[in-house]
């Protein structure tokens, strides 16, 4: 690691110190480069990222029919009117996340091709060092920074998750994980067999289905849909009236917000009413005859998993059409003509799509150490799902599952913005969260209850995780409507928080 006079020598000759270093130009990374020239105009600030361009997982993933599964009121930015339908391409986003970024004169700020490895926190510099390499120049990167805000996501963006099953090498056909989806892959007149049965699966079918010879879904276990029309009554009515389109994206996100809470509140406190409900959705579209309660009731209730919305019901109409079906059944091994299920039946396929998830990322694989000692943020506990106890300056994005993820973009951006702008008034150089005298004796558990909410991709990787308290303060609560309420508020006198 640098010494502090080399470091000054390193930070005059390459310019490459600011006050914020934020990573990721994801829909996290855009936002917070937002809200930073908006409300800490003072600040100079530079976005690192890895990729050749922005949007991260809307520019990473590229399988047929991308979209988002929330509607884009709500995961569109508060300051930004959405304009189109509530469901979105991956395409429509990335135009949407360019305005803001020229509308905001944002790309100057922005560096592509930069991965970031490294993050050091000197206490005698009282600053952060991320290095890393410029992946079209192979030159390595250094900047300096007195706040790092982390926006990288939270899944390894090279590699998909993709279970290890017994045989996977003799099948003589393709196997593709949907975050890497070749641009060349010919489907037309083969079958093919997609395993899982989440938002990528539930996208992917209906846009291949036409083309293939048979498209089949084989999933171990059900999933919850909410099909629907994919429009917003209420704002195209606003829009007949011409009223301005900012209100329109205010008044839209509100009603959205008000039927979201109600519908979880409701989840909770009456899950076989929201569960039948849910249910009777689907039979509109597969009738009476289709085995509803075999490929469509899941075992566990409403919300554990987040509920992925089907425009128009697409992938129902897949379904009636004759040309994708469901299968419920476990995987025995692959075969070299597709995969031999535990029910002793056979599955031939052309291409097999492992829609089967993430590997967590915690942080961006960044090794992270503080005064070149290495920092595991396992052994942290995180204050309010923004900051860790010992690690200085430091905030991580980490949105909703439950509702849209940006939501938490907005607020934990208004939390940074705040705290940056008061250290300066109390002229200060670093702030830590660090468990209170009342803290100590709290119980400690894993980021997220798995009773509250247990995607894979999270339990398999809990362990990697910071842990939370019993108290607020400690968790990252996942519940949008507590904390936008609760994040305005945070005392930043409160004795969490450690100045020097
Ligand atoms: C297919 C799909 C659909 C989804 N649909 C929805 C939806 O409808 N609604 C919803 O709320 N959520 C959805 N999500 C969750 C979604 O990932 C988030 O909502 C949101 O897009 C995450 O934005 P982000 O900017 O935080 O992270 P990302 O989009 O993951 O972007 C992070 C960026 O950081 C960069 N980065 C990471 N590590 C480094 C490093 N070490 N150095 C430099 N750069 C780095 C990455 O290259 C990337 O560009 C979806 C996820 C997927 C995969």
């Amino acid at each position: 690691m640098t010494d502090s006079t080399e470091l000054k020598k390193l930070t005059a000759e390459n310019d490459a110190h600011f006050d914020v270093l934020i990573v990721g130009a994801g829909i996290s990374g855009i936002g917070a480069a937002y809200h930073l020239k908006e409300q800490s105009p003072n600040k100079s600030f530079l976005v690192l990222e890895g990729l050749e361009s922005f949007g991260g997982t809307w520019h990473m993933h590229t399988y047929p029919g991308i979209r988002s599964d929330s509607d884009l009121y709500t995961f569109g930015y508060r300051f930004k009117p959405w304009i189109g339908a509530p469901i979105a391409s991956a395409d429509e986003i990335l135009g949407y996340m360019g305005e803001v970024i020229e509308e905001n004169d944002l790309n100057k700020h922005i560096r592509y091709q930069h991965h970031i490895s490294s993050a050091n926190w000197s206490n005698k510099d009282q600053c952060w060092t991320l290095e890393g390499i410029r992946k079209d120049t192979g030159e390595a990167v250094r900047f300096t920074a007195n706040f790092l805000w982390m926006c990288q996501g939270y899944y390894e963006h090279a590699k998909g998750y993709t279970p290890d099953w017994p045989g996977m090498d003799s099948f003589k056909g393709e196997i593709i994980h949907p975050q890497t989806w070749p641009d060349d892959l010919n489907y037309k007149d083969k079958n093919v067999l997609v395993i899982g049965s989440g938002a990528t699966a539930a996208t992917v079918v209906p846009a291949i289905a036409a083309d293939t010879k048979h498209v089949t879904i084989l999933q171990r276990s059900p999933t919850y849909f909410i099909p629907g029309l994919n429009e917003n009554p209420l704002a195209d009515q606003l829009r007949l009236l011409k009223i301005d389109e900012k209100w329109i994206h205010e008044i839209s996100r509100r009603q959205i917000l008000h039927d979201q809470d109600e519908f979880t509140h409701r989840a909770m406190s009456e899950p076989e009413v929201v569960k039948e409900e849910l249910l009777e959705g689907v039979r509109a579209f597969l009738g009476d005859d289709y085995d509803i309660e075999k490929h469509f009731t899941p075992t566990y209730r409403p919300w554990r998993q987040r509920i992925a919305f089907v425009p128009n019901g697409d992938i129902f109409e897949g379904i009636n059409s004759g040309k994708a079906s469901v299968v419920t059944d476990e995987i025995e091994r692959f075969t070299e003509d597709g995969i031999l299920l535990k029910s002793g039946k056979t599955q031939e396929a052309d291409i097999i799509v492992t829609a089967t998830g993430f590997n967590l990322s915690v942080l961006g694989g960044i090794n992270f150490s503080i005064d070149d000692k290495p920092v595991d943020f396992a052994d942290t506990v995180t204050y309010r799902g923004m900051m860790f106890t010992g690690v200085p300056n430091m905030v991580w994005v980490f949105g909703y599952f439950r509702a849209s993820w940006t939501l938490r973009v907005d607020l934990v951006a208004d939390f940074v913005c705040r705290l940056v702008n008061e250290m300066d008034k109390k002229k200060v150089t670093s702030v830590r969260p660090e468990l209170r005298p009342e803290d100590k004796d709290m119980t400690i558990s894993s980021w997220i209850d798995p009773e509250n909410f247990n995607p894979g991709y999270l339990m398999r990787s809990m362990h990697l995780m910071p842990k939370r308290g019993d108290k607020p303060e400690w968790q990252h609560t996942q519940d949008y409507w507590l904390e936008k309420e609760e994040l305005p508020k945070i005392d930043l006198d409160d004795a969490a928080f450690v100045y020097e």
